[in-house]
């Protein structure tokens, strides 16, 4: 039976990077959630993200495609169901790299997941890594740091707090929280 991990944190945490280095263990599978957000460079459909239009996200609602969704700086964010369900009947740990608002929503549903918010060392990290994330528009960035301050208030209905300084340590302590070492 496969286990459902869960990792949040605020845009510019660092989480992608970690969930990056996370899936090069073949017992750990990532999540490719489904969003109406716009394609950064160099993201693929079907690696990053299902990129759709929102008339689609809105049928996937309806056909009941999606475990848990949320609307996220103005832009919908979801799981499918079935590689879900998939990973599951495995022995596999699937990660999701979703929000708070999907995260309590899984929690709902999977009582048993385990959740990690990452948090970065402190609130200057997070505006260096945003603005190296140069194609975000200033406006999407002060956004982002707005929603930011919202998502950490929530931190304690975590599992597991992590803070991502060192990204070895990071990864090592992930590791070791959802059991594959
Ligand atoms: P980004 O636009 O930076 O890729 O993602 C924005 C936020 O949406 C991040 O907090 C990310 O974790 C979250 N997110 C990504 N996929 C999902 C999803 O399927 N569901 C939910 N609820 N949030 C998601």
């Amino acid at each position: 039976m496969g286990k459902i991990a869960i990792i949040s944190g605020p845009s510019g945490s660092g989480k992608t990077t970690v969930c990056n280095l996370l899936e090069k263990d073949p017992r750990i599978k990532k999540s490719i959630s489904v969003t109406t957000r716009p394609p950064r460079n160099g993201e693929k459909h079907g690696e990053d993200y299902y990129f759709v239009s929102p008339a689609e996200f809105e049928q996937m609602i309806r056909n009941k495609e999606l475990v848990e969704y949320a609307m996220y700086c103005g832009y919908y964010y979801g799981t499918l169901i079935h590689p879900l369900e998939d990973a599951l009947k495995k022995d596999l740990i699937y990660m999701l790299e979703i929000d708070v608002q999907g995260a309590l929503q899984i929690k709902k549903k999977f009582p048993q997941a385990i959740s990690i918010f990452l948090l970065p060392p402190e609130k200057k990290t997070l505006l260096q890594r945003l603005k190296q994330r140069n194609t975000n528009k200033e406006q999407d960035m002060l956004l982002r740091l707005e929603v930011a301050d919202k998502e950490l208030t929530y931190k304690d209905m975590y599992d597991y707090c992590v803070v991502n300084d060192d990204l070895e340590v990071t990864i090592d302590t992930i590791r070791k929280i959802v059991n594959v070492n």
